[in-house]
């Protein structure tokens, strides 16, 4: 059959509208009117982010020698906040309108005046992104401390309590995924910028003379995620930061960007942070972060490779990108084409009538699969519209049991994406789909 790929920009309403419909994604405390960039995973967006981190935390940790994993706390003390530069550097520019109150990034406003009401601004003052809250009883000044605005740092600090333990040696890595907070001024575009996000990040710390080669390793490795991740290649593409864009702790830094409808963003981050982060750790602390290399008997301060992912904009990438709108027999077909490893639900199974045994038999194959991958049982309503539900949910394959499985023990797997047909025993249900979602 002829398929007519008709998506059109914006595709963000779309996907605000199928993820709300489905149990993607829903505004944060909706009932009361939302709270500002703040957004909850329904059933299906639960699902759909663990298999990402899962398949990230595979991919970073298990299958390699070379990285321990660590869950640090979002709390930390706050001179870690001074000695890592957030306290006094990680600020945006900010004017307020005189006469509205709005308030804008002085760097994403052109003109002098405010682009809602036409009114006076002030002059443009710095403001800290990091949220503060109190630590105990008492809501003075001693008592502040930050929530992360990334989750780095609970690596830098725990360096020397991983490698001791796990026995690496440089070159090694940290990977953690976690939480972080940044209060930021204009977030949106659903869930590509938010106050609340969570980040999969890994250092690698290396020797001061490797770093180059391990920059490119890294970089080369984390391009390669996303394929597998099974996002389309010509929407990726590389930027690297240039002299005026370089944080200050950064040698070098190339984000990995994606063509969203709103324009190319970053979706990644791969950072040479120089021996920065240990060094200013150890000054801060007085706790010597510095590694001794046995063979060469000399001791440094390691180089650092970061790798930096968000786990939401990871999600709103691999549904944007999934993302299909087609014409078939006359009506319009919305599915997300999610590569099989991180669609939420794996297989729907359906007695293709509620009668005749069919429901039955339907259940007991629920029942065999779901010990072995996350299944959803549907007999309510026409087959068309039950194919036509899991095709927005992403699910990959449709099992049917129809008047032949009575017979024969056979039923029919449809495919998502081809909407083929094709005849299997029962029996191999379990391998069969199983290894298609490797
Ligand atoms: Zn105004």
């Amino acid at each position: 059959m002829a398929k007519k790929n008709i998506v059109t920009d914006p595709l963000m309403d779309k996907l605000v509208s199928l993820c709300k419909r489905r149990g993607f994604v829903f505004q944060s405390s909706e009932i009361y009117g939302g709270l500002g960039s703040c957004w909850d995973y329904g059933p299906l967006g639960v699902e759909l982010k663990n298999n990402i981190k899962r398949f990230w935390w595979e991919t970073m940790t298990h299958r390699r020698d070379d990285i321990e994993g660590i869950d640090a706390a979002i709390l930390m003390a706050p001179q870690v906040w001074q000695a890592s530069g957030h306290v006094d550097g990680f600020t945006d520019p900010l004017v307020d309108c005189k006469k509205c109150h709005h308030r804008f990034r002085a760097d994403q406003i052109e003109g002098k005046v405010c682009p809602d009401c036409g009114g006076e601004l002030t002059e443009p003052r710095n403001f800290n992104l990091m949220f503060k809250t109190f630590m105990g009883p008492v809501e003075e000044d001693a008592a502040v401390i930050y929530l992360r605005p990334e989750t780095a740092q609970g690596i830098y600090v725990n360096f020397l309590n991983v490698q001791g333990p796990s026995r690496q040696k440089i070159p090694f890595g940290i990977a953690q995924i976690g939480k972080a907070f940044r209060n930021e001024i204009t977030p949106g575009n659903f869930i590509f910028r938010t106050r609340e996000f969570e980040q999969m990040e890994m250092q690698f710390f290396v020797k001061p003379e490797d770093d180059k080669k391990w920059f490119d390793y890294w970089r080369q490795q984390r391009w390669q995620w996303y394929l597998e991740l099974g996002i389309r290649p010509e929407k990726l593409r590389w930027h690297q930061h240039g002299k005026d864009e370089l944080a200050h702790y950064a040698k070098d830094a190339y984000d990995i960007e994606y063509e969203f409808s709103f324009g190319w963003k970053e979706i990644e981050g791969i950072h040479n942070r120089s021996d920065f982060d240990l060094s200013r750790h150890t000054q801060a602390s007085g706790k010597d972060l510095s590694y001794y290399d046995e063979e060469t008997k000399s001791r440094f301060i390691p180089y650092i490779i970061e790798t930096s992912a968000g786990a939401d904009r990871t999600t709103l990438v691999c549904l944007a990108d999934s993302y299909r709108e087609e014409e078939v027999k006359g009506e319009t077909r919305v599915s997300l084409a999610l590569s099989p490893k991180i669609a939420p639900i794996k297989a729907a199974i359906f007695p293709l009538v509620n009668r005749d045994g069919m429901p039955e038999v339907a259940d007991k194959i629920y029942h065999d699969l779901k010990k072995h991958f996350k299944v959803f049982y549907d007999d309510a309503g026409a087959v068309g519209r039950r194919y036509r539900r899991m095709d927005e949910a992403g699910t990959p394959y449709c099992i049917t049991v129809d008047g032949q499985t009575l017979t024969d023990e056979t039923v029919t797997i449809r495919e998502r994406d081809s909407m083929q047909q094709t005849r299997h025993k029962i029996a191999e249900l379990v391998d069969i789909v199983g290894a298609r979602l490797k």
